[in-house]
C-alpha cells in the first residue's frame, strides 16, 4: 500500500510530525529505527519541556508522544530503514528487503553521540567506556568515573553520575566551561565533582577483562601526559548527525547536518522534508525539535496539496 507519508525517526521531531500528520487524516507510518524514542530516551529528568513544572522522565515523555500519534491514527514500527531512493515519486524505503513506497517523506533520523577516536576507547566500549550515563551510571556505585566534555550533556550527565560514583571528574579541554550557568554553578559546587581543566584523554588503560582501570592525561598547554585511574569514562563531547542513509542524496552544511530551505523544513528533492536534530546543530532542545516536526507535518500537508 502507497503512503502518503513516511516519517523515518522517532524522537520529538518524528513523533509530533506524526501527530500533526494523524490529524491532518494522512495516516503517517512512523519507522522507530535503532533507538525509539530517540535520545531523550537515554537522558534523565526533562526539566525544561513546557507544560510539566516538576519535570518528565525522558522515556516516559516518548511514550506519552506516541500514544498521542497512535491515538489519531499513526502507525509506529520498531524497524530500522536501510535504505532510500528519492529519485522519483512514490519515494522508497527499504527494511531490510521490505520495500514501502510513499508520496513524501519526514527525516527526524537525530543525532549520535561523538566520540574520541581512541584505539582503547572502541575496544573498551561496554567495558568501563560509555557515552550515555544515564544508561550505564548504575554500574559505577562508589567508583571512581570521568566525564569528558564542557558542555550542557557533560554537566548533566556528570551530575546523574553523582547517584552512583564516589568521585566524577571532568575532563575538559580549556579552562572554561561551555555549558549554561546554571549547570556550571551546579557542577562546580557539587561536593563530588571534581575538575581536569585543560585536559585531554589520550589513551584508555585496561582490558575487556580488567574494565577501565585509568587513562593518560594530557594537559592541553604543556603537552604533559600523565597517568590517572579511574574504574569508567563516560563521553558527552556533542553529536554527528545521522544522515548516513542520504549520502549524495540529500544536501548537508559543512558539519554534515542536512540544509531545509528558508524558514520551512524543505530539503532539496520536493517531497522530502526534515526536522529535528538531523537539521539542526545550534538549538538541540527537545522542545525545539517537536516544533520542527510541526512543521514538516504542515510543509507536507501542502506540499499534498498542491501535488495531487
Ligand atoms: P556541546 O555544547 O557541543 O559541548 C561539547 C563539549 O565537548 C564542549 O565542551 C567541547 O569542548 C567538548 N569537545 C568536543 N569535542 C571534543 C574532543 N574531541 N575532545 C574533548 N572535548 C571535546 O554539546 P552538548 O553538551 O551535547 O550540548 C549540545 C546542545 O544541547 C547545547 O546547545 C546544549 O545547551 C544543549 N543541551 C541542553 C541541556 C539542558 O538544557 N538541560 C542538556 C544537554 C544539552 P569546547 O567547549 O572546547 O568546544
Amino acid at each position: 500500500m502507497n503512503r502518503k507519508v513516511i516519517i523515518i525517526g522517532s524522537g520529538p521531531a518524528g513523533l509530533t510530525a506524526a501527530i500533526y500528520a494523524a490529524r491532518a487524516d494522512l495516516n503517517p507510518l512512523v519507522f522507530e529505527g535503532n533507538q525509539p524514542g530517540g535520545q531523550l530516551t537515554i537522558t534523565t529528568e526533562v526539566e525544561n519541556y513546557p507544560g510539566f513544572p516538576e519535570g518528565m522522565n525522558g522515556p516516559e515523555m516518548m511514550d506519552l508522544f506516541r500514544k498521542q500519534a497512535q491515538r489519531f491514527g499513526a502507525e509506529t514500527q520498531f524497524k530500522h530503514v536501510t535504505k532510500v531512493d528519492f529519485s522519483e515519486r512514490p519515494f522508497k524505503v527499504w527494511v531490510g528487503e521490505e520495500l514501502f513506497t510513499s508520496d513524501s517523506v519526514i527525516i527526524s533520523t537525530g543525532a549520535s553521540a561523538k566520540m574520541l577516536g581512541l584505539d582503547s576507547e572502541k575496544e573498551l566500549m561496554g567495558y568501563g567506556v560509555s557515552a550515555c550515563a544515564t544508561c550505564d551510571g548504575f554500574f559505577y556505585k562508589d567508583k571512581k568515573v570521568l566525564m569528558v566534555g564542557g558542555g550542557d550533556s557533560a554537566m548533566e550527565e556528570a551530575i546523574f553520575l553523582t547517584k552512583f560514583a564516589s568521585e566524577v571528574w571532568i575532563v575538559h579541554r580549556r579552562d572554561e566551561l561551555r555549558a549554561s550557568k546554571i549547570m556550571q554553578e551546579r557542577v562546580l559546587n557539587h561536593p563530588k565533582i571534581h575538575l581536569h581543566w585543560n585536559s585531554v584523554i589520550d589513551g584508555i588503560l585496561g582490558t575487556k577483562e580488567t574494565g577501565v582501570t585509568g587513562v593518560m592525561l594530557k594537559d592541553t598547554q604543556t603537552g604533559d601526559v600523565r597517568e590517572d585511574s579511574c574504574d569508567g569514562v563516560f563521553m558527552a563531547i556533542g553529536h554527528t548527525p545521522n544522515t548516513s542513509l542520504f549520502d549524495s542524496i540529500l544536501d548537508t552544511d559543512s558539519k554534515g547536518y542536512l540544509v531545509t530551505k528558508g524558514e520551512s523544513t524543505a530539503t532539496n528533492i520536493p517531497g522530502i522534508f526534515a526536522c529535528g536534530d538531523v537539521k539542526d546543530s545550534t538549538y538541540r532542545q527537545a522542545v525545539t525539535a517537536a516544533g520542527s516536526g510541526c512543521k514538516a507535518a504542515i510543509d507536507v500537508e501542502r506540499f499534498l496539496e498542491l501535488s495531487d
